[in-house]
């Protein structure tokens, strides 16, 4: 949103292949420049997000479990985007879905492709759905207005040059050795992307027009903007890489309250559906404290603060237990202060209570979603030998050979061959290496 929406920078490497071109903004009625355009352009941008997706999903610990604030989420977004038109939006029947992150932090983004995410963090702070349709709105808007194609730096053209390399050699089955060390490679091609100030203006602007049209009153957006300026004020820590990317104004406030009262005046009074939002995201919103919790102790963690970080990763633990955020920050803590073994502990018992975990998604054949806990995971438990013997499966499950083969030779490197999943892991690696080229 407003809030660092990820952008990505594929854009500018497809430049290389397409045409660039105008296209109108459908908020603006504007000539914009644009990299990407009409169905190839629309079927690229979902075929690149979704390779780059699962990264930052992961990055945000994974999809929230709560299937009921999932589906609320999702069900807004939709209504949303069902009063779209062709004119909103350079890109027509985008596949929009919209998703809750487990994340902390107050915060939502787009992927060009239509994914949204909102994190828990947000979800506690809203009040009402008329607030939620605001915040996707913004989102939409974004996706529609193709701002994602103007964020682009150097520094992300070329990560995106060197993964995009990398994808195609791993697609194209090339020696699986010459991929080591390309783990995370997905990572790289995601960048939290600024908005200038005129886009998030427009993203306001369209955001308002699609709530007002689903039937809900312009007053969530103003609620929305004075709860940011509020946040801002009052816990800026939490909102750090929200104004890192979003410089933040009155001035969005005060747009929101003139519309409010001029062009959208009188419009749908008091449409609001609080207790629809309260009851969908009763079980998140009850955890609020503990949030603020987990999120001082990340930025303690940022500032390498590690008791500090602990300790506030407990107090919020003492509130929401057996949070998989909390648990997964207190084992973070464990491995930046040195203590490995208590930290794979932790580690553990948070795979285990974590229901949509990793070997939960593996059973349902959730590939994808597997592969984004065990990223997660393995980002902020470096070095789990189990981890890259079920990054192995899901690899393999997938068609993904290189990967699979490099997440096996992992596991055996740490773990052995004396166990059945080393000799599973050793048989396969056998498998899945390309034969020695014959002379
Ligand atoms: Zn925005």
């Amino acid at each position: 949103m407003k809030f660092n929406d990820l952008a990505f920078v594929l854009v500018s490497v497809l430049s290389v292949f397409l045409l660039a071109g105008c296209v109108t903004n459908p908020i603006t009625g504007k000539q914009q420049f644009s990299l990407l355009q009409g169905e190839s352009g629309k079927s690229q941008l979902v075929t690149l997000a979704k390779q780059a997706v699962p990264s930052q999903f992961s990055a945000d610990y994974g999809e929230s479990s709560d299937a009921q604030a999932n589906a609320y989420v999702n069900q807004i977004g939709r209504r949303l985007v069902a009063t779209l038109t062709p004119a909103d939006t350079v890109f027509p029947d985008m596949p929009f879905n919209f998703h809750v992150v487990n994340a902390v932090y107050v915060n939502a983004y787009a992927f060009p492709d239509g994914t949204i995410a909102i994190t828990r963090g947000m979800l506690a702070e809203l009040e009402n759905e008329a607030q939620l349709a605001a915040v996707l709105g913004h989102e939409i808007a974004h996706v529609n207005c193709g701002h994602t194609a103007s964020a682009m730096s150097k520094s992300t053209v070329y990560d995106m040059l060197v993964s995009g390399t990398q994808s195609y050699l791993a697609s194209q089955g090339s020696s699986w050795a010459d991929l080591a060390g390309t783990a995370g490679q997905l990572g790289s091609a995601v960048v939290l992307a600024s908005y200038s100030r005129a886009q998030e203006r427009e993203a306001d602007e369209g955001g308002m027009l699609y709530m007002v049209r689903a039937g809900y009153d312009p007053q969530g957006m103003v609620d929305l903007q004075r709860l940011l300026v509020r946040l801002s004020g009052a816990n800026p820590s939490a909102l750090q890489q929200m104004f890192s990317t979003h410089p933040m104004s009155t001035e969005r406030l005060q747009t929101a309250q003139e519309r409010a009262r001029t062009q959208y005046a009188g419009k749908n009074s008091g449409v609001v559906n609080r207790d629809a939002y309260l009851a969908a995201t009763a079980a998140i919103r009850k955890n609020k404290e503990a949030f603020k919790s987990f999120a001082a102790a990340e930025t303690q963690l940022a500032q390498k603060q590690y008791a500090a970080a602990k300790a506030s990763a407990e107090q919020g633990l003492r509130l929401a237990p057996n949070d998989y955020v909390g648990l997964m920050l207190v084992a973070q803590a464990h491995q930046k202060a040195g203590n490995p073994a208590a930290a794979q502990q932790t580690a553990a018992l948070a795979a285990r209570l974590n229901p949509s975990g990793a070997q939960c998604a593996l059973q349902r054949k959730d590939y994808a979603g597997a592969l984004q806990h065990l990223n997660a995971f393995e980002r902020q438990v470096p070095g789990d030998a189990s981890t890259a013997f079920y990054k192995g499966l899901a690899y393999e499950a997938q068609g993904q050979r290189p990967q699979a083969a490099q997440a096996y030779s992992a596991f055996v490197r740490k773990g052995g061959t004396a166990s059945s999943q080393g000799r599973y892991a050793a048989q396969r690696l056998q498998q899945l290496q390309p034969s020695p080229p014959r002379r």
